[in-house]
């Protein structure tokens, strides 16, 4: 029975009904929207799939829909990709050029404030560098030791001045340091840059509102975060649905407490992290940014290049087996697979593997700490934790949880109980967003109205969903009777 969640992103290797099918089977929990690519029509069609998949699996699965945030993309080269010679002049233009060896167009116009002559910009994670020789007129004063407009109007940097005038005031001329081949909307990164964008751009608002009240997503992911209000500006927006915090910035580590303060939930978005500050940093990171979540009660996904290799190969790397096994023994809530799933030729296998790895190591490594929520043992939180020590004192075949907005479950999975909780959710929806969380076994259903009702009803679902078997113990935890303020914990036999 594997409790770390395994979220997919999708893409065109994950689209049809019949893959979500197979994925789904092979232990897709949450299947992750990346609004960094494609259209509302496309994510609206890849939710239905995804729903419809999950009702024919009977198991509810949560959508996950990851904004892009102030993440900076190169556009696009109509010749196809190009490749980048050390030495050579490269411009990087808000204007909407074709791209071709020597320009191409961004996504980010105020990037010629953020940059300085001589700093480093890293394109497609970090792959390609090329340095700042010159900026547009924009850039005026910002450049200790920089070139004057009059040279920079002359094209000093050997970048295509004149090409579109009048355009010219935001152009970025670098040069290439280390070359490589680059296509279309790969990421660009400034590492330690601290950017003027807002958290939300127009894109990310419009994107939010489409999620939430078009799809009806149960998770809402932030790319860039940087400070606490960069959640809070999304959370006004999102209605309700969770605002899970992407941590890829510096600046978000100079502000870790205040943003997991304020965020629903974290990403160890590895990838951008990585870039910005050198993947020698991620493995201390990520025990940390799991342990401080943890600490909250909140939830936790590890994501990137978790199986990269099995985008074109169908065996992980060693390294790669461990690396999922190590996040999993670090506590995370869920793991994530990225081109593995979403552009991969292997999405079924990679899942397959990581549900592999995940059991195994559950059922080697000893029982996970429960996270020490210290100090509230109040109305939900007591009832959780009593069940979740009774787990660890007693015995349990299962714990069965009748909650009502899902609260109670998602609780109770922070605790780590050592056996599975078995959610009784009164709404679809409900069951959906507990899909994510750590060893919670979602179903449809509602508390009964008398506690002999309650103990026949928990008795009969743990056993059906083979949980329990006839002799075994269990914990009920229901507020009970409704809309009274009680909260109880019942040991059973079953
Ligand atoms: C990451 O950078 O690790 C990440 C998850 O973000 P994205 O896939 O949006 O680049």
């Amino acid at each position: 029975m594997r409790n770390t969640r395994i979220v997919c992103t999708l893409g065109p290797a994950s689209d049809s009904p019949e893959v979500l099918d197979r994925l789904i089977a092979a232990g897709l929990d949450c299947a992750r929207l990346n609004f960094s690519h494609g259209s509302h029509e496309g994510h609206a069609r890849l939710a239905a799939n995804v729903r419809a998949a999950a009702a024919r699996a009977g198991r509810p699965v949560a959508l996950l829909a990851d904004l892009s945030g102030p993440k900076m993309r190169i556009g696009t080269f109509p010749g196809g990709p190009i490749t980048l010679v050390p030495g050579a002049p490269f411009t990087l233009t808000p204007r909407a050029v074709a791209g071709d060896v020597s320009i191409v167009s961004m996504t980010y116009a105020p990037l010629s404030r953020d940059v300085h002559v001589g700093e480093a910009i890293l394109l497609d994670d970090g792959k390609l560098r090329l340095r700042v020789v010159s900026i547009g007129e924009g850039g005026e004063g910002r450049e200790p030791g920089g070139l004057s407009n009059g040279e920079r109007a002359k094209g000093a940097s050997g970048g295509p001045v004149g090409r579109e005038p009048g355009g010219l005031s935001n152009d970025v001329h670098c040069v290439v340091e280390i070359g490589g081949v680059l296509s279309d909307r790969k990421g660009i990164n400034v590492p330690g840059a601290a950017l003027s964008a807002r958290a939300l751009s127009e894109k990310d608002k419009d994107d939010l509102a489409f999620a939430v009240g078009e799809i009806g997503v149960e998770l809402v992911a932030l790319s860039f975060v940087r400070r606490a209000s960069d959640i809070r500006e999304a959370q006004a927006l999102s209605r309700g649905t969770p605002v899970i915090a992407k941590i890829e910035k510096p600046q978000a580590i100079d502000a870790l407490d205040e943003i997991l303060d304020a965020a629903d939930g974290a990403m160890v978005a590895r990838g951008d992290l990585g870039v910005e500050l050198g993947p020698e940093k991620v493995p201390l990171l990520q025990k940390r940014i799991i342990r401080e979540v943890n600490r909250r009660g909140k939830l936790v996904i590890t994501a990137t290049q978790m199986l990269d290799s099995m985008v074109s190969s169908p065996r992980p790397t060693r390294a790669e087996a461990s690396d999922v096994a190590n996040a999993v023994l670090d506590g995370t809530d869920a793991v994530m697979l990225s081109n593995e799933t979403a552009s991969g030729q292997y999405p079924v296998e990679a899942v397959q593997m990581m549900a592999a790895i995940i059991d195994e190591v559950e059922r080697g490594a000893p029982a996970p700490e429960a996270p020490g929520l210290t100090g509230d043992w109040g109305f939900e939180n007591g009832a959780a934790r009593a069940a979740a020590l009774l787990s660890r004192t007693v015995g349990l075949a299962a714990i069965v949880v009748y909650t009502r907005d899902g609260r109670t479950a998602r609780l109770l999975s922070e605790y780590r109980p050592t056996c599975p909780i078995l959610a009784l959710a009164p709404t679809a929806q409900v069951a959906q967003r507990l899909a994510i969380e750590w060893g919670v076994f979602p179903r449809l259903g509602g508390a009964p109205e008398s506690p002999e009702a309650l103990h026949a009803d928990a008795r009969e679902q743990a056993l059906a969903a083979g949980f329990a078997r006839a002799g075994d113990t269990l914990v009920v935890v229901a507020g009970f009777p409704r809309g009274v303020e009680t909260n109880g914990v019942h040991l059973l036999r079953v």
